[in-house]
């Protein structure tokens, strides 16, 4: 696919309002706003859940502390996490799917992946290695070889590379996790680190 027919795949996304007038299903509680970043050069690729509240309201992913958090781990700037040509962010669900009644972010919605997901990265032809992040995107990305939970497909990142790394969400509600699994700063995000500095020198 051409730079020139992702353009207007990616219009025909933002113009998406399959889970507001779906007339059956639950519709979104609000209009929709897919939040993703793409473009044809990009050699990395972060798939991550779906934005919450604050993402809705700026249009911009990661644009918080969990997205500072995902920037150290990868040792890259705001600059180049911002530069589609280099980084493409493609959640599970590209619209904030509303709350729970606990006030929690709900899941992706269903509709946009068997919609979407195919389409897009048949036109990201230079993608070499993609991010994972989260149950949804491991349970659709990684497909059988997932392991039973995330802290074991996690633990069994070696078995994805060279072409996908599973991290968990960067979130300060995993901070727990990371205590319990030092091996994921000590191995793990050397190894990150090392191959997002290649591809980005490849992109130079
Ligand atoms: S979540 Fe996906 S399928 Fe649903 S309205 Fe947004 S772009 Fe469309």
């Amino acid at each position: 696919m051409s730079a020139r027919a992702l353009n207007s795949l990616v219009k025909d996304i933002r113009k998406c309002r399959v889970c507001f007038e779906d007339g059956g299903k639950k519709p979104l509680p609000h209009e929709p706003r897919p939040v993703l970043q793409v473009s044809s050069k990009a050699r990395i690729c972060i798939v991550g859940q779906a934005p919450g509240t604050r993402v809705h309201a700026s249009g911009v992913p990661f644009d918080d502390p969990s997205g500072d958090r995902l920037r150290d781990w990868l040792g890259m700037d705001r600059d180049t996490f911002y530069d589609d040509t280099k980084l493409a962010i493609v959640p599970m669900g590209f619209c904030f799917p509303g709350l729970d009644a606990k006030g929690g972010d709900l899941p992706p919605r269903k509709e946009c992946a068997p919609l979407w997901r195919e389409k897009l990265f048949e036109a990201l032809p230079n993608m070499e290695l993609t991010l994972v992040i989260g149950q949804y995107a491991q349970a659709y990305h990684l497909g059988k070889t997932k392991k039973k939970n995330l802290t074991e497909t996690v633990e069994h990142w070696r078995d994805y590379m060279p072409t996908h790394l599973p991290l968990p969400h960067p979130s300060w509600r995993n901070n727990v996790w990371l205590k319990k699994n030092p091996w994921f700063e000590t191995d793990l995000l050397p190894v990150l680190q090392k191959e997002v500095k290649r591809l980005l020198k490849k992109s130079a």
